[in-house]
């Protein structure tokens, strides 16, 4: 199981947990992505790209009441760093299936 991810060159790690409360959680300070591990695969993936996305929404330094176009730049922005970084090959099998 993947237990990190590079995002904008900054490295997160993973844990998988059992019965968590929530499906997935993202402590932005510890740069760590906790997913639940007791999950259809497709909802594991899924869960974890959103956290990864939380992440990415904290990186790019994005708040609460930012303009739409300004969301999907950096938004885009962020997840091509991820999606392009060789560090994270193993990552993106894992959401492309
Ligand atoms: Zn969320």
């Amino acid at each position: 199981m993947i237990d990190h991810v590079y995002i904008c060159g900054l490295k997160w790690a993973i844990k998988w947990v059992e019965n968590a409360e929530h499906h997935g959680r993202c402590f932005v300070d510890e740069r760590l992505i906790v997913v639940e591990n007791n999950e259809h695969e497709g909802i594991r993936a899924e869960t974890l790209w959103h956290e990864i996305k939380h992440a990415i929404w904290a990186a790019m330094d994005l708040r609460e009441k930012e303009k739409e176009e300004n969301v999907v730049t950096r938004m885009a922005f962020g997840e091509i760093t991820v999606l392009s970084d060789p560090r994270n090959r193993m990552l993106v099998s894992l959401l492309t299936g």
